[in-house]
C-alpha cells in the first residue's frame, strides 16, 4: 500500500510493485466481447503500470487504445456496470505524474495518446470572433504549439514543460510563468468534450453544462475523461528576450517578484518565474546553472550575505521586427526599479517556440548523464504570501543542504486569475507562490529514495505546525481525511460532483481520493 512506502522500512530496492494482474474472469470475458474501433489489449500491460515518479507501479489489467470517443464510452459503461466492484479505469496522458495517478491496478488504462486531432480555427466561429484550437485530450502541449505557430497563434498560458497532454494538465491545472496574467492553462480553457464516469458525453461549457465544466477543469480526472479541449489562442511573437537576474536577500527577490507581477499587462514582462539555486559551483544545481551559455561565474562575484542558497528571478519579453533599440529601452525601463546584484544578470534573445519548449533541451542533458529516467520525489506547493518569509527562513535556508538534487522553483501567482468554480485548490489569498522541490533520486549516490520523501513529509510537517496554510498542487493524500483538509470548503462540492458523475467511483483509482486503490 501506499501508506507503507512513506514508512521508515522503505528503501529503494523494495518499491512496491503490484505485478500480477488480477482481472477476473469475469470482467475479462465483458471486456473481450465490446465491439471497438480501436484495441484493447490484456497483455504487455506493463507499459501503463509506471510513471515519471519512478516511485508507485500498479500494474493495469488491461490496456484501451481507443480510436474513437465511442470506444471510451462503451468501455466505460461496460466498466460502470461490471459486477466487481473491483474493475477501475484511468486516463492516462503521458504518465508524467510522479506518485502513481494514472494507475489502475487490475482496471483499464485509456491510453489517450492513441486518439488524436488538433483544429486550428484562426477566426473563432461565428458569435465568437477570437481564435481557439480544439485539441483532443491526449495530444500534447507541443504538438499543440506546433499547428497554431503554422496559423501564426499559440496558447497564452504554458506549463514549464510541453511533453505533457491536453487532459492531464487540465486535470490538475497547468501552472507556469503566464499565470500572474493570463491564469493557469485551466482558465484558459472555452470548451470540453467529456465522457463521465457513467459512460455519457457531452460537451460542456460555462455556459452549458457548467458544473460538469468547472468540476473537470483541476478535477484530477475524477469526473470523466476529457476527449477534446477548446483553447483560447492569441497572435504569436517570433522571440523572447529572456532574462536571468541573481539575488541574495530573499525579501529583495520577492518584494521585485510582486512588484513585476502587479504591474499592469502592458507595463510588466510576459513570464515570470523565479528559483532557488545552491551556494556552490554543481553544474546542475549550482550557480553555473544559471548563465544561458556554458561560461562559468567567478565566485569571487557571488556576495558573501545570506543563507545557503542563492535565488534568480526569470523574466522573459515577447517581440517581433527587429527594433531592437526599441525593445532594449522598454526592458531597461521595466528592470529599472529591480535589486538584483548587478554583475549577476543574464540575457538571451530566443525564437519563441525554443522559448516555451525550453525544458525539452535541458530533457535531452539530463537524459545524456543518465539523470532523467531516475525516481522523481517532487513536492509542489502553494504557499500564501504572508507565509513565504517564513518558509524560505524554516525551509530554504535550513533543509536545503548541498546534496539536493533538481530545480527548486518559486514564483508569485494572482488567485484573482484562478476561477473558484473550478476543482483546482488554492490557498486562500489573493497573491501565493508555487514553490517546488523537483528533486531525483540519483541511482549511484545521494541520498536514498525513502530520505528524500522523508524530507518531503518533513516540510509538510513545518508547513503544518507553522500554520503557514500551504496545499499541495498534483496533491498527494493517503487518506480521505487528508483529501477533506485539502480541499476545505471545497470538498462538499466536489463530493457532491463525484456521486453525480461518477457515482461508481470507477474512475482515475490512483488519485486515492474516493478508493483506496494501491
Ligand atoms: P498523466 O500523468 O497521464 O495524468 C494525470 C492525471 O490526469 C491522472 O489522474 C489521469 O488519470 C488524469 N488524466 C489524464 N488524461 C486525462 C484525460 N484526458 N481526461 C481526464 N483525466 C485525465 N505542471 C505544471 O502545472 N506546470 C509545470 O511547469 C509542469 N512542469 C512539468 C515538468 C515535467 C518534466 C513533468 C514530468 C511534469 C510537469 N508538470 C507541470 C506536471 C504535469 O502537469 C502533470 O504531470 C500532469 O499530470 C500532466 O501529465 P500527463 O499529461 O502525463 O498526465
Amino acid at each position: 500500500g501506499r501508506k507503507g512506502q512513506h514508512s521508515n522500512e522503505y528503501t529503494q530496492s523494495s518499491s512496491s510493485y503490484s505485478d500480477s494482474s488480477n482481472l477476473s474472469y469475469r470482467d475479462r470475458v465483458l471486456l473481450s466481447s465490446l465491439h471497438l474501433d480501436g484495441a484493447l489489449t490484456f497483455s504487455n500491460t506493463s507499459s501503463a503500470a509506471s510513471d515519471f515518479g519512478l516511485i508507485h507501479f500498479s500494474l493495469p489489467g488491461a490496456i484501451l487504445y481507443p480510436k474513437s470517443v465511442r470506444d471510451i464510452q462503451v468501455v466505460i459503461r461496460a466498466v460502470h456496470s461490471a459486477t466487481s466492484s473491483e474493475l477501475t479505469l484511468a486516463a492516462r496522458g503521458r504518465g508524467h505524474s510522479v506518485h502513481g495517478q494514472a494507475q489502475a491496478l487490475n482496471g483499464v488504462v485509456v491510453e489517450m495518446s492513441s486518439m488524436k486531432g488538433i483544429k486550428v480555427a484562426p477566426h473563432g466561429e461565428p458569435g465568437f470572433q477570437q481564435p481557439f484550437v480544439d485539441a483532443a485530450g491526449g495530444e500534447l502541449w507541443i504538438d499543440v504549439l506546433r499547428e497554431t505557430l503554422k496559423e501564426g497563434l499559440a496558447p497564452r498560458s504554458w506549463t514549464d514543460y510541453l511533453y505533457l497532454s491536453i487532459g492531464g494538465t487540465l486535470s490538475n491545472a497547468g501552472v507556469g510563468g503566464q499565470t500572474f496574467l493570463f491564469g493557469p492553462e485551466i482558465s484558459n480553457v472555452l470548451q470540453l468534450d467529456v465522457v463521465t464516469g457513467t459512460g455519457h458525453a457531452v460537451t460542456c461549457s460555462p455556459t452549458k453544462h457548467s458544473d460538469l465544466f468547472h468540476g473537470v477543469l483541476g478535477g484530477l480526472g475524477q469526473f470523466g475523461v476529457i476527449t477534446s479541449a477548446r483553447i483560447v489562442l492569441e497572435p504569436a511573437h517570433e522571440k523572447v528576450r529572456w532574462i536571468r537576474a541573481m539575488y541574495t536577500d530573499f525579501a529583495t527577490f520577492t518584494r521585485d517578484q510582486e512588484m513585476l507581477i502587479s504591474q499592469p499587462p502592458q507595463h510588466t514582462f510576459d513570464y515570470i518565474e523565479g528559483f532557488v539555486v545552491l551556494k556552490n559551483e554543481d553544474p546542475n544545481n549550482g550557480w553555473n546553472s544559471v548563465p544561458f551559455d556554458a561560461k562559468k561565474i567567478d565566485p569571487s562575484m557571488i556576495p558573501e550575505e545570506g543563507g545557503s542558497v542563492l535565488y534568480y528571478i526569470e523574466l522573459a519579453k515577447k517581440f517581433s521586427g527587429d527594433n531592437i533599440l526599441g525593445l532594449d529601452q522598454i526592458v531597461e525601463r521595466m528592470m529599472a526599479p529591480l535589486s538584483f546584484i548587478p554583475t549577476l544578470v543574464f540575457t538571451t534573445d530566443v525564437p519563441y517556440a525554443k522559448f516555451l519548449n525550453r525544458l525539452h533541451d535541458v530533457e535531452l542533458n539530463l537524459a545524456s548523464q543518465g539523470l532523467w529516467d531516475v525516481p522523481h520525489p517532487w513536492l509542489n506547493l502553494f504557499v500564501p504570501r504572508s507565509s513565504i518569509a517564513s518558509f524560505d527562513d524554516l525551509i530554504f535556508k535550513h533543509m536545503i543542504k548541498s546534496d539536493f538534487s533538481g530545480p527548486i522553483l518559486i514564483y508569485p501567482i494572482k488567485g484573482e486569475r484562478w476561477d473558484s468554480r473550478s476543482s483546482a485548490v488554492i490557498p486562500d489569498e489573493s497573491i501565493f507562490y508555487l514553490v517546488a522541490f523537483l528533486r531525483i533520486s540519483l541511482p549511484s549516490s545521494g541520498p536514498l529514495l525513502s530520505t528524500l520523501m522523508a524530507e518531503n513529509d518533513k516540510i509538510m510537517e513545518i508547513c503544518h505546525d507553522a500554520g503557514m496554510g500551504c496545499k499541495m498542487y498534483l496533491p498527494e493524500h493517503n487518506d480521505i481525511q487528508s483529501w477533506k483538509t485539502h480541499f476545505g470548503k471545497r470538498w462538499e462540492t466536489f463530493a457532491r460532483r463525484k456521486m453525480k458523475y461518477d457515482p461508481h467511483f470507477i474512475l482515475a483509482p490512483g488519485q486515492n481520493i474516493f478508493r483506496n486503490s494501491m
